[in-house]
């Protein structure tokens, strides 16, 4: 761990004094899930509810449901103690590149298919700080998976606007302020999408900048859009430039090759999701302590099984 990185994270030494055992794991999850409404059953929503002496279970008196801190959640029907997922989660947050699950396996001591399993849960997850933008905005897109990964400029614009073999388009925005970024696939790059992306994500008046893709063609309606016209090589003219997203497109290609090697297409949304989240996180928060806690908000009210995500299409 480098040095800039320590001012912002804890020691796996730490980590192992706050969270011992899956018990301190569970009262941390119950007091950031509960701590100000009080216990709530998440089946339907009274507060009459009761500590069952078998913890960590409780009873809703209104419902008469049994549940604990997992129920609605991303950790639901899992084997794995919570405390094992909370270090999953500093694993995710402190490693530079991404965790394979073949790693995080040997870390916590579960199979294989358990870890892949937990990291597509703690990716679904990952979705935070996704507010829309404004500002000055970089607006880019680039192509995952397959050998044209890190294709020349050149080649990639004579490509047509759908999708190719097996790559995916990814649209990234970032925001020059916060670095903030938000990125996700789409299935094309035409001007009608482009258009509607930048819309959802990025507030009218903005200032936007983009290369010279024609699917960008039309953001001077609603944007002070400026381009970038990487094919003369006149990069960054003023302060007009791509370079941000650009370098979020190298760490992202180099997690793709170093790390995973191969994203499946119906499951790329949640890769993606886990780069925004760590880098996201160290722009807008000062503290792994709350990374985790916006993580774990974000894990209530999501599931993910293992036949949704082992469905055809992978
Ligand atoms: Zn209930």
């Amino acid at each position: 761990m480098d040095q800039k990185n320590a001012d912002t994270t804890i020691s796996v030494f730490d980590f192992f004094e706050m969270f011992p055992d899956e018990s301190a794991a569970i009262d941390y999850f119950e007091d950031l899930r509960w701590g100000e409404t009080g216990v709530c059953c998440p089946g339907c929503d009274s507060n009459k509810v009761k500590r069952l002496k078998r913890r960590p279970y409780h009873l809703c008196s209104s419902c008469r449901k049994t549940f604990t801190v997992r129920t609605g959640t991303i950790f639901e029907r899992s084997h794995v103690p919570l405390n094992k997922w909370l270090y999953a989660i500093y694993l995710l947050d402190t490693s530079r590149k991404g965790i394979s699950s073949v790693q995080l396996s040997k870390e916590l001591g579960v199979q294989q298919r358990t870890a892949w399993f937990m990291l597509h849960r703690l990716r679904e997850a990952c979705d935070i700080l996704a507010e829309r933008m404004d500002g000055t905005i970089e607006v880019d897109e680039t192509f995952v998976g397959g050998s044209k990964t890190n294709m020349h400029y050149e080649k990639k614009k004579k490509l047509p606007p759908g999708p190719l073999g097996g790559k995916e388009i990814v649209l990234g925005m970032r925001e020059r302020e916060s670095g903030r970024v938000i990125a996700y696939p789409v299935p094309d790059r035409s001007t009608k999408r482009m258009s509607s992306e930048v819309l959802r994500n990025v507030e009218r008046g903005s200032t936007v900048y983009t290369d010279d893709h024609n699917g960008y063609h039309k953001l001077n309606k609603w944007y002070k859009h400026r381009t970038v016209n990487h094919s003369n090589w006149q990069f960054a003219e003023g302060d007009v430039s791509t370079n941000g997203i650009e370098s979020v497109w190298s760490v992202l290609k180099r997690g793709y090759k170093g790390i995973y090697h191969h994203w499946s297409k119906k499951n790329m949304e949640r890769y993606v999701n886990e780069f925004t989240f760590r880098l996201n996180g160290k722009k807008v928060y000062n503290h792994f302590m709350d990374r985790m806690d916006d993580l774990l908000s974000n894990a209530i009210g999501k599931r993910l099984t293992y036949k949704e995500l082992t469905a055809k299409g992978d």
